[in-house]
């Protein structure tokens, strides 16, 4: 599958570093090798789309091949679910895994091999520090570690305690197996990081094969190593890991095929929402949500629901470019990128939102008259439609005004607007209730003024509106989107502390304790949740949004894109707000 880029410009910009690696490696003859290694513990997200586009798009544009890879060295969390939407989302984005499939569990032979290699030749020791005893040895930024007791015990003693720690003679934290380099680097992540932790918990591929499991900073290098990987490219959390990586990459050489190198890039963070799978989560775990898909989610299911297009994400991550350094970017380009996209692709048809009643005093009650309208104004070959024009219809609430507001140029006592697509009508007053509401308007129709007819170029000043004809109103209802977060002050570290998982083999126990425990101050982002960020309405709309397929992207004329749900019925069509019309990101770069 190729990727298509919107982007005019894309061919003469200059290239990123990345690509400047990569290309200068493929001109050297070197074999481009990338691979994407999502854990399998939630859905993709838009930063997540990023890292596809360069793993995947940087192998096919210099001839290369992509892998995919489930990480699923953390037995406690992963799903088949999540594994399959996770495949169907990159497909999604328009991406093969051309390179092949594949586990970091595949690779627990392999790792446990290794570990024992190095075991024999005074790389690795077994330790029987506990969780806070390792934490006091470990030291500080400032402060050197100390060597653990059991640092220089004989290899063959190492080796038997290894042996027992698989054979399940243990429990868990009772033995951890670590790679003897050196406590007194200035590199935390390098004091003799455990390579190996005791857990009694079942994998959903191995079984109960094993009750020891690799840490990541040691199964990822020895994975990538395996597959032949030339670049493994990641996210800039993983810096301080880089020399641990290559370090078991150094040491385990003579058992593996390939010499991968690491290198980072900044991770995507965005305005008004959360990115991390842990937030993204909790969100679901604790209902603030309808689910992973939920059109508010900055998940690419979410998106795809929403009406965002694959398309309108691979401008998006080409638009952002890639740095080393870390941003967040304003969730208004990505707007403009969906509608970029979409004002291309989208049918236009009429909808109202809030439904305001206008009866033609001078049109015939049994009359009616089926008008044709295109569905795209610069696409013929997007094909038309009908619409039936008749003696009641509805105009939005706002398109009225009594008494108008200065410059209002809609519809009015005494005030012309255009109907669009078919007459000009005059405003002649209005009936209201007790309460002093409006509840219908009354107007009379210029019999000569019907679009596409001669005396239908006559000027006026009022706006041309959208309308439905009660003839054929559709009842729908309309789920307008706002972003997730009331304020940006919640984005603050968005990126886990990954570098403590290394050196802390209890590390993930905190973090399930964390997930199970929404009141910690990492959740902090849920106090600050938009209230309003769902705004369900009924409406009516033309009888075309019935018959389309949920997934359609249509443009409700004057409103903003729109797409089908799935939630719809024959009796009631849903519609998510895509995103609105105004393009406030091109205004704010003025
Ligand atoms: P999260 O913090 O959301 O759970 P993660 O890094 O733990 O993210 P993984 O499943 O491990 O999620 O990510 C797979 C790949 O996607 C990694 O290589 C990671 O660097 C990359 N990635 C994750 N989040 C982002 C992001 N916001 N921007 C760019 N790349 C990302
Ligand atoms: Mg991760």
């Amino acid at each position: 599958m190729a990727i298509e880029t919107n982007e005019p410009a894309a061919k003469e910009k200059s290239l990123n570093f990345l690509e400047e690696i990569v290309k200068e490696a493929a001109d050297r003859g070197v074999a481009i090798q990338t691979r994407f290694p999502p854990e399998p513990n939630g859905y993709l997200h838009i930063g997540h789309a990023k890292s596809i586009c360069i793993n995947f798009g940087l192998a096919q544009k210099y001839g290369g091949k992509c892998n995919l890879r489930f990480d699923d060295t953390n037995p406690a969390k992963e799903d088949t679910e999540f594994v399959e939407a996770i495949k169907n989302d990159i497909h999604w984005l328009g991406f093969d895994w051309t390179g092949g499939l594949y586990y970091a569990s595949d690779y627990y032979d392999k790792c446990y091999e290794i570990a024992e290699d190095w075991i024999r030749r005074g790389l690795a020791y077994v330790d029987e520090l506990n969780k806070e005893q390792m934490r006091e040895y470990r030291g500080t930024l400032t402060k050197p570690g100390k060597n653990s007791p059991w640092r220089d015990r004989p290899a063959e003693e190492s080796l038997d305690l290894f042996r027992r720690m698989r054979a399940g003679e243990f429990a868990e934290g009772q033995y951890t197996l670590r790679a003897k380099i050196d406590m007194a680097s200035p590199n935390i992540v390098m004091r003799d990081p455990t390579m190996y932790r005791i857990l009694y918990k079942e994998h959903w591929r191995t079984g109960k094969k094993w009750c020891i499991y690799p840490m990541y900073d040691f199964a990822h290098p020895i994975g990538d190593a395996l597959e032949g990987i030339s670049h493994s490219l990641c996210s800039l959390e993983y810096e301080i890991h880089r020399p641990l990586y290559d370090w078991v990459v150094e040491h385990s050489q003579s058992m593996l095929p390939a010499r991968p190198r690491q290198i980072e890039f900044a991770r995507l963070n965005m305005t008004r929402t959360v990115m991390s799978k842990r937030k993204l989560r909790a969100l679901v775990m604790g209902g603030y949500v309808k689910g992973w898909d939920d059109p508010r989610m900055p998940t690419l299911s979410g998106l795809r629901r929403r009406g965002c297009t694959a398309a309108a994400i691979r401008d998006f991550v080409s638009r952002i470019g890639l740095s080393k350094a870390d941003s967040t970017v304003d969730t208004a380009l990505l707007d403009a990128c969906i509608r970029d996209d979409l004002g291309e692709k989208a049918a236009r048809v009429m909808a109202v939102l809030h439904p305001l009643k206008v009866v033609l005093t001078n049109w015939d009650a049994d009359k009616t008259l089926t008008l044709t309208v295109e569905n795209h104004p610069k696409h013929p070959e997007m094909g038309s439609h009908t619409v039936t024009f008749g003696r009641e219809l509805y105009i939005e609430q706002e398109d009225f005004m009594e008494v108008p507001a200065k410059k209002f140029q809609r519809m009015y006592p005494g005030f012309e607007v255009r109907l669009n697509g078919a007459y000009i009508v005059k405003c002649e007053g209005c009936k209201k209730d007790e309460n002093g509401n409006v509840t219908e308007v009354y107007c009379t129709v210029d019999m000569d003024s019907l679009s596409g007819s001669e005396g239908a170029d006559r000027k006026i000043k009022g706006k041309t509106l959208h309308w439905v004809s009660a003839a054929d109103a559709v009842p729908f209802e309309a789920r307008l989107y706002d972003p997730l977060l009331a304020d940006d002050s919640a984005l603050e570290d968005e990126t886990e502390p990954i570098a403590e998982d290394a050196v802390d083999a209890e590390e993930t126990e905190e973090a399930e304790e964390a997930d199970a425990n929404l009141s910690r101050a990492d959740y902090d982002f849920l106090k600050k949740l938009n209230q309003h960020s769902l705004t369900v309405v009924r409406g009516v709309i033309e009888p075309y949004a019935k018959e389309c397929a949920p997934g359609t992207a249509l443009q409700f004329l004057r409103t903003g894109y729109f797409c089908k749900d799935p939630d719809s019925t024959a009796e009631l069509p849903v519609f998510n707000r895509t995103v609105g019309l105004r393009d406030a990101f091109a205004k704010a770069a003025k």
